[in-house]
């Protein structure tokens, strides 16, 4: 069967000792485990320009959240293996950067299609949005996980296998890194489960199409913070595919929801800077209060790392 690379067994001691020779680059900072956040795209323009477009206010709102949060990040467009192509492509690229950033503690993965709408919620971790420990038992997942990826016998016998298992899931072959990953937890769920935590206390990947309609309601009634139904942390347009030809979902309504989240979670970085967009559909920004001549008494009412204030 496929393997992701030759296997390596003895990754945690291996790394502890680098981490003790190497102290310029350490695992912590700050008291706070070393993250680094992972997106991509195709390596080839998309389909439609204008999802061009939309992958560079993606990657503007990641930059955004991982500046406030001290968050490193990495964009890849390159197809590391060529047998997992697509969005397969995420996991011979997880193995690498784990190997690759020892003094990285987290990986975080976060499909292009997914933006963050609470720009203050911090985690205390679908696989449009999720986080893997550099560790060893991290690698034998995807070790596990990546054979059921590769075009030809091995997804059509995994197709089959998964249809078998999911409900309501059709007879394709297994093109769905997702359905792969939910399979091999059922299936193996005592060598896996209990190193699982599945997040349900905020939205790590909320789901786009109940949530973009509500922006002006959760504005009106709640605060960033959150994360939950009430100012979802993630917002993913699952279904979505404004670079490609097709989708679930016709691409005008997509692109107006993209918009319209990528204002909402902007509006929380201009805020800072004293602008905000004039309506959740519009690129265009307005002055929200005026310039005074003491700026840093509004670093402290609007920096929004600070703790939740009245004014929000
Ligand atoms: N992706 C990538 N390179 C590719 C194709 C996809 O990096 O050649 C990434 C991209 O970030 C995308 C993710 O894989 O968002 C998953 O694909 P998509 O969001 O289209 O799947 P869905 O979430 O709709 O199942
Ligand atoms: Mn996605």
């Amino acid at each position: 069967t496929y393997t992701l690379g030759p296997k390596i067994s003895n990754w945690d001691q291996e790394r502890k000792i680098w981490l003790d020779q190497n102290p310029q680059f350490p695992n912590f900072l700050n008291g706070k485990s070393r993250i680094l956040l992972v997106t991509g795209s195709p390596p080839n323009p998309c389909d439609n320009p204008i999802g061009d477009h939309y992958l560079l206010k993606s990657i503007k709102n990641k930059i955004d959240y991982c500046r406030l949060h001290e968050i490193e990040i990495v964009y890849n467009m390159a197809h590391l293996e060529k047998e997992l192509a697509g969005y397969w492509a995420k996991l011979p690229l997880i193995r690498r950067l784990m190997l690759s950033h020892p003094e990285v503690e987290w990986i975080w993965w976060m499909d292009s299609d997914a933006l963050f709408t609470d720009m203050k919620s911090w985690i205390a971790v679908n696989t449009g949005s999720f986080l893997f420990r550099n560790c060893q038992w991290s690698l034998d997942l995807l070790d596990a996980w990546a054979p059921m990826g590769p075009k030809g016998q091995i997804r059509n016998e995994a197709g089959k296998i998964l249809t078998a298992n999911l409900k309501g899931r059709p007879a394709f072959e297994a093109d769905d890194d997702q359905s792969a990953l939910i399979y091999l937890m059922i299936s193996q769920k005592d060598q896996w489960m209990n190193k699982v935590f599945l997040e349900n206390s905020y939205y790590l990947h909320g789901y786009w199409a109940g949530l973009v309609d509500r922006y002006e309601e959760m504005i009106e009634k709640y605060h960033p913070g959150l994360g939950d139904e009430r100012w979802p942390f993630v917002t993913h347009f699952v279904g979505c595919k404004p670079c490609g030809s097709y989708g679930d979902y016709p691409v005008e309504r997509c692109l107006s929801s993209m918009e319209r989240a990528f204002n909402f979670a902007d509006n929380q970085v201009l805020k800072l800077y004293g602008f905000r967009h004039r309506g959740l559909l519009s690129p265009k920004i307005k002055r929200i209060r005026n310039e005074m001549a003491m700026p840093l008494e509004f670093v402290d009412q609007f920096d929004i790392r600070r703790p939740v204030h009245e004014s929000n």
